[in-house]
């Protein structure tokens, strides 16, 4: 349960007409709340702003959203309780509904969902989440992790209003909320996008040019997202909702663009791509699968020749490391990229603790960071891998079905490591003891 308080708790009239951006202190609450508390909060709320409807009525849409924009995002006073992120389904096990493809409990291992290959458990991402919500609870701006696409179901209740950016609109996007939106913020806090906690209304982004979609979701009906495209919303009363991430083959390219996105950000992401294709194509997943898995074993055997001209020791990863995060393997101390298939270390001895050395692993594109180290007396160069050279060779293979994409792909596809070299020299260092501290979200 978390509640958005833009100031306190009372009156309840619109202060302003015009719809200007805002954000959210959501201040996490793990008191226990029923269904029948959240709804009579939602039912004092709606009688509070519009006291001339009687007996439960609903608002009209068109109410609701000039509420939300005009009267919520100006100086009025709000609280509002989403009791979100809840893990569950409210989907039966068995049954028409339950066994059916649609289910959210199954979709996300759907044999086409390249999320199935994800071996461990992510609530909200491979198991469902369950949101309960009230008048104007809402969620902010946001692409989902990895760009992933996502899919929400109304159970039951009130509508929600929906906005969405296509993903051919995301940088576009980025533009408006950084120099119209929250110029001063993001000056402060150049993650204060990934926070989804600030909304910004539609109209400024039309303003801008930037096209905006909006949909009113129905109990019974599924909203989809698409992978980076931005949306937000609000409930209109008492609801029920639930959510899940899945992944075509079409996703792929925008699994690259959120590799570079994360390392820019010098952030831990949520899924190992390369884990993730590398299990694809040992099943055959799909023609795009098999292109996907082409790409990564150049750029990895590229890089890996780089080293080993540098002179660096090598040798296979042991079974700590091929285990490490559930299988994923170490983040990058400089970009937090998780090296599923190798990594660079000075020296060879993998003790850490109190008594040995800090945990300090590379990427291969930041192994040159370590190499200054070996300069001081640091030990050898290290290269440790998962596979060998030939294993990762023989990994492509033709897939089961043809290229079947039906998502319009980014404009520009980076290369493997290459781009995100470049976002992450530009992006500000953090200090080294932050990322050491930063864990697998699960
Ligand atoms: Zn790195």
């Amino acid at each position: 349960m978390r509640g958005c308080r833009r100031c306190g708790c009372g009156a309840a009239r619109p202060a302003s007409r015009t719809a200007t951006p805002f954000t959210c202190s959501f201040v996490p609450r793990y008191a226990k709340y029923t269904i029948a508390q959240l709804r009579s909060l939602d039912s004092a709320l709606r009688e509070e702003v519009w006291p001339e409807l009687s007996g439960g009525k609903l608002p009209d849409e068109g109410q609701v959203e000039r509420w939300f924009w005009e009267g919520l995002a100006s100086e009025a006073e709000a609280r509002i309780l989403y009791s979100s992120d809840l893990e569950g389904t409210a989907f039966p096990e068995s049954g028409t509904y339950g066994e059916h493809a649609w289910s959210l409990a199954r979709l996300a291992n759907h044999e086409r969902s390249l999320l199935r290959f994800v071996e461990y458990s992510i609530p909200g991402v491979n198991a469902p989440m369950l949101y309960f919500g009230m008048l104007f609870s809402m969620f902010c701006w946001h692409v989902e992790d990895n760009y992933m696409y996502s899919v929400s179901y109304l159970h039951e209740g009130a509508p929600k209003t929906w906005y969405g950016v296509s993903p051919a609109n995301a940088s576009e996007f980025d533009r408006v909320f950084k120099t119209r939106g929250f110029p001063d913020q993001v000056a402060a806090d150049p993650q204060l996008l990934l926070k989804k906690s600030s909304m910004l209304p539609p109209s400024l982004l039309l303003e801008e040019g930037v096209p905006v979609s909006r949909v009113v979701q129905r109990p019974g009906q599924f909203v989809v997202t698409l992978p980076q495209a931005y949306h937000a919303g609000f409930s209109h009363g008492a609801n029920t909702a639930e959510a899940v991430n899945f992944m075509l083959a079409d996703w792929l390219p925008y699994a690259r663009l959120s590799m570079a996105a994360y390392r820019a950000l010098r952030r831990e992401p949520v899924l190992d791509i390369e884990q993730l294709v590398v299990q694809a194509a040992l099943d055959s997943h799909s023609a795009e699968v098999e292109h996907e898995a082409q790409d990564l074993v150049a750029e990895e055997l590229r890089l890996r020749r780089q080293l080993r001209k540098s002179g660096c020791v090598e040798q296979l990863m042991e079974p700590k490391d091929r285990l490490y995060a559930l299988g994923r393997g170490p983040p990058c101390f400089v970009c937090g990229h998780v090296c599923h298939l190798s990594f660079a270390q000075l020296g060879v001895d993998r003790s850490h603790g109190t008594s040995h050395s800090p945990r300090t692993e590379a990427c291969l594109l930041h192994a040159a960071e370590l190499a200054e180290g070996a300069a001081e007396g640091g030990g050898p160069l290290t290269l440790f891998t998962r596979y060998d050279d030939a294993w990762l060779q023989q990994l492509p293979r033709r897939g089961k079905y043809a290229a079947s994409a039906t998502l319009q792909p980014p404009a520009e596809v980076p290369r493997y490591h290459s781009v995100a070299a470049l976002a992450a020299l530009a992006a500000p260092k953090p200090s080294g003891e932050k990322l050491k501290k930063q864990k697998v979200r699960r």
